[in-house]
């Protein structure tokens, strides 16, 4: 069975070797590795989902005064 590069591994930040996704320091160089970028990741994509909401919500108060209006 050949080797595939599927969610199981990642490349080390120091090293470039392939470890473990789970793996907090790489058994190679010893380096810790962050855990942030994943959350980051995911906190900027929940930023960029808030701004849509936000900026459609605006857009919807802004139309409001002339939807009541008619
Ligand atoms: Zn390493």
């Amino acid at each position: 069975m050949t080797e595939t590069q599927i969610e199981t591994r990642k490349k080390c930040v120091g090293c470039r070797e392939l470890i473990d996704v789970e793996a907090s320091i790489c058994p190679h160089c010893g380096t810790r590795q962050s855990q942030v970028s994943r959350n980051l990741i995911r906190f900027a994509a929940l930023a960029g989902a808030l701004t849509t909401i936000l900026s459609l919500a605006t857009a919807g108060v802004a139309l409001l005064p002339q939807a009541l209006s008619v």
